[in-house]
């Protein structure tokens, strides 16, 4: 049945809920509604102007109305008078077909229909910064390999205690948090869960770290590449693929396979459906690294740290973390393309739509490198390099006809104009490179 919101409200004191949805770019937007208001809203939704968000949407739609998903509500552990709730949006009674959770409800019930029920984790790393942005809130973080700091980290034990203290609170079953491997980042891992649950996380746990740093004095950032020369943000995501109940990973090795992903312990499914993600690989880009900024961190020269652990070709592997695929045990893959711009939406969307398309299509994920690829990926020939810009990643997303249309023809057609947009307005700004290059020529 049907979680109330009214009777959720009364039973646990809480005063307001914040209703909330995700556009195309990932910016979260919320309505704080009264209690007593909820009732007709869990029903009817509450009200937006879209065209005042990225949605593709004009000032001359009708009103756009995002109506809650009960099942997916949380009291904000920092604040119990407020539940969070994320919504999906709706337009004259029919879903608005562009607006991310949909994209990922419709792609979630086009697995169901093969049988597979897709569960991820993913590791949102972020940094702490200055509240005005420009350098990280840690003066004395300054070392060569910052990973795993032990004093750096008492110096923000405050933060991190506090957000993972929520995530328990959440049962969200956290399980680690450590400084990560530039001077100001950290990351904080929690269990995986079904592809929209983790979807609901990943918004909340951005929005949960932001809020728990600007109390604390500090911003949390989950920029690809805040900090010039330093690890990006990225956001890796674990993938496998289970049966419909939930109990069997269907990614688990079957006996008597000799192929080199079953060697890893990665089922024939397992296999196809990551031949599916290295197939539209050169697609996922414009999804999985969405900003200007993401291209500062795939193909980017070696960090202070000496590696960027991030990927630049289209290549997959065993437990090595040089390539955009790691399959690190049996039964699952770590896709390491994603960054912290990502939409949580549309990364496990194009995640499903890509693998469902593989398996459909038995798709191969071709030749297995067991190499370092920062040091010797001059050897690999024929493997597509991952794009050097976001103009490149879109052009890449609009060739891939099969791609756009598993992520839905309204949605493809809406994010590479908006996003084409947001490219404008990147390349017709008037930077200090162009005087320093360009002045005296
Ligand atoms: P690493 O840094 O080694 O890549 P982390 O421990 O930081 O790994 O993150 C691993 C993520 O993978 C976690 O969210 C974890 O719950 C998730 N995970 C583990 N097993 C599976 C699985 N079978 N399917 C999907 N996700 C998984
Ligand atoms: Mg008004
Ligand atoms: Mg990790
Ligand atoms: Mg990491
Ligand atoms: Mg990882």
């Amino acid at each position: 049945m049907t979680k109330d919101l009214a009777k959720f409200a009364a039973d646990n004191g809480v005063k307001y809920f914040m209703i909330s949805f995700t556009d195309l770019f990932g910016g979260q937007r919320a309505k704080l509604v009264p209690a007593r208001a909820i009732a007709d809203m869990q029903e009817d939704g509450a009200g937006f102007a879209g065209f005042a968000t990225w949605l593709d949407l004009t000032p001359a739609h009708p009103d756009m109305l995002a109506v809650p998903d009960p099942d997916a509500v949380v009291i904000l552990p920092w604040n119990r008078e407020i539940a969070w709730v994320p919504a999906d949006c709706v337009m004259e009674g029919e879903p608005v077909a562009q607006a991310p959770r949909n994209v990922l409800r419709r792609l979630i019930g086009e697995a169901a229909e093969e049988g597979m029920r897709v569960k991820t984790g993913i590791e949102a790393e972020f940094f702490l910064l200055t509240p005005e942005g420009d350098q990280i809130s840690d003066p004395y973080d300054t070392a060569a390999k910052p990973c795993y700091d032990q004093q750096a980290f008492m110096r923000r034990l405050d933060v991190i205690q506090e957000i993972s203290d929520h995530m328990l609170e959440l049962g969200w079953n956290p399980y680690q948090n450590d400084h990560e491997d530039a001077n100001g980042q950290w990351e904080m891992n929690w269990d995986y869960d079904d592809a929209l649950a983790t979807a609901d996380k990943h918004s909340f746990f951005k929005f949960m770290v932001k809020t728990v740093a600007e109390k604390h004095g500090y911003r949390a950032t989950f920029m690809p590449k805040p900090v010039e020369g330093l690890t990006g943000n990225g956001c890796h995501a674990h993938i496998s693929v289970w049966d419909l109940e939930g109990t069997s990973n269907v990614f688990a090795m079957e006996p008597n396979d000799s192929s080199q992903t079953a060697e890893l312990g990665l089922s024939e499914k397992g296999r196809h459906f990551l031949g599916g993600i290295m197939k539209h690989a050169s697609a996922l880009p414009a999804i999985t690294n969405p900003t200007v900024n993401s291209y500062k961190r795939i193909n980017a020269p070696r960090t202070t740290s000496g590696a960027t652990w991030a990927p630049n070709t289209v290549t997959w592997t065993g437990n090595n973390r040089t390539h955009m695929v790691r399959v690190p045990g049996p039964g699952r893959f770590e896709l390491r393309l994603p960054d912290g711009a990502v939409n949580p939406y549309l990364l496990q969307a194009v995640i499903i739509a890509a693998g469902l398309s593989g398996v459909r299509t038995k798709a191969d994920p071709g030749k297995r490198y067991d190499i370092d690829m920062y040091a010797e990926g001059g050897k690999v020939r024929g493997a597509p390099k991952l794009p050097l810009n976001m103009l490149d990643a879109l052009r890449g997303f609009d060739r891939d006809k099969g791609l756009k249309s598993a992520m839905g023809e309204e949605f493809s057609a809406s994010y590479i104009k908006m996003k084409m947009q947001e490219w404008d307005s990147f390349v017709g700004y008037f930077s200090q490179w162009e005087k320093d290059n360009t002045l005296d020529i």
